[in-house]
């Protein structure tokens, strides 16, 4: 028996996701798979050797200790850390034949002579900021900078990269900028290799680029969202067909019938106008559910929506289920996912909480068990 609140995350759905967009995307070019935070909270493991499998030949993580893991747990495909690696960590990366991103001459260095004593080529791959106003190297400084590496021997500039701001957005104006940056990072780009660097790997596109920016490809994609069946634009048609993979399960842990004028939860946000069956969800935001859902969020009981009443607390919430009929103890209910005619997605859940889907499935905790089904 699996336990009753539990994520489950089916692995056939990331990897007919995975096939998706090799197949809309074509033969040469590669998809390295964002992993990060916990896969976007799908569990980094099993994701990561589901996507392998179905086809990518990369995998992208923010920071050392997540692709220490991955190594440890014997994955050897290549691993971009997306994050800023710290001067100290650079003997972990070639420890862990792990790529970093780099971006300050400090990085340099340290990085070279923990190359140099383990008797290795060590790749790079550099960002240049082209209009996220982030981590990157600004286009006007990545000549100066890519001459620098250049001169360390044990260094090599594999991949050039760059991230883009709005690619999700359907608006001109935005469409606009995305170009202005996908030009500027065809400009250093041609600039570095004319000044001799043999950049083999440019990268720029994220999930939204990915469907929506062909231009932006180059030999490799670099998406997330849409491996995980997310949309990167609710609002937007997505020319690929992706599948959820995620859902958030639990279950009925208390039935009872509150007169009206009841208060319900922490705050008394929420009064009973009426007789009121309500059934209790032993989940909350020490699970990663979170309170902005208070008074907002509904899930499914029976196929069917129940709104939750009153503060989602840190270990439970409450329903309405009074027009839900035969509600009764240990019931399933989905936060997330569907259940008989009825689904709840990320976005659904988002757009609940005037967040974006991103946040919803990397917010859900260690807590909650994750159970793998295909
Ligand atoms: C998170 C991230 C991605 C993936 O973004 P999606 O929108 O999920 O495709 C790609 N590149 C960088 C640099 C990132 O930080």
């Amino acid at each position: 028996m699996p336990p009753l609140t539990r994520i489950e995350v089916d692995l056939s759905a990331i990897r007919h996701n995975v096939s998706a967009v090799k197949k809309y995307v074509g033969p040469r070019v590669e998809i390295m798979a964002v992993v990060k935070a916990n896969a976007y909270g799908h569990g980094l493991l099993p994701v990561a050797r589901a996507v392998l499998k179905a086809g990518g030949s990369r995998l992208a993580v923010n920071r050392l200790s997540e692709g220490v893991e991955l190594r440890q747990a014997g994955v050897t495909a290549p691993i971009l850390i997306l994050g800023h690696t710290p001067a100290s960590d650079m003997p972990q990366i070639v420890r862990h034949r792990l790529v970093p991103t780099v971006t300050e001459p400090d990085q340099l260095e340290p990085l070279d002579r923990a190359a140099s004593r383990a008797g290795q080529l060590q790749p790079i791959h550099v960002k240049v900021d082209t209009g996220m106003g982030r981590l990157g190297v600004l286009p006007a400084e990545v000549e100066k900078f890519a001459a620098r590496a250049a001169e360390r021997q044990n260094l090599h500039l594999e991949g050039l990269y760059s991230h883009l701001a709005v690619a999700d957005s359907s608006d001109a104006d935005d469409k606009a900028y995305t170009r202005r940056q996908l030009d500027s990072f065809e400009r250093v780009l041609t600039k570095l290799r004319q000044a001799g660097h043999q950049i083999s790997l440019p990268h720029i596109a994220n999930a939204a680029a990915t469907v929506y920016f062909p231009q932006s490809r180059y030999q490799l994609v670099r998406p997330g969202l849409i491996l995980y069946g997310l949309k990167p634009n609710h609002g937007r048609d997505l020319p690929i067909d992706v599948k959820p993979a995620l859902s958030l399960i639990s279950y009925v842990a208390r039935v009872k019938k509150l007169a009206a004028g009841k208060d319900v939860s922490y705050g008394r946000t929420f009064t009973t106008s009426q007789p009121t069956t309500a059934a209790l969800v032993p989940v909350g935001y020490g699970d990663g559910y979170h309170r902005g859902l208070s008074n907002k969020g509904q899930v499914l009981v029976g196929g069917r929506r129940a709104p939750i009443i009153g503060r989602v607390c840190m270990d439970q919430l409450v329903v309405d289920v009074t027009d839900i009929p035969g509600v009764k103890l240990e019931d399933e209910v989905v936060l997330l996912g569907s259940q008989r005619d009825g689904s709840i997605s990320a976005s659904d859940i988002a757009d609940w909480m005037g967040e974006i889907n991103y946040v919803v499935t990397t917010a859900l905790l260690e807590r909650i068990p994750r159970v793998y089904l295909g």
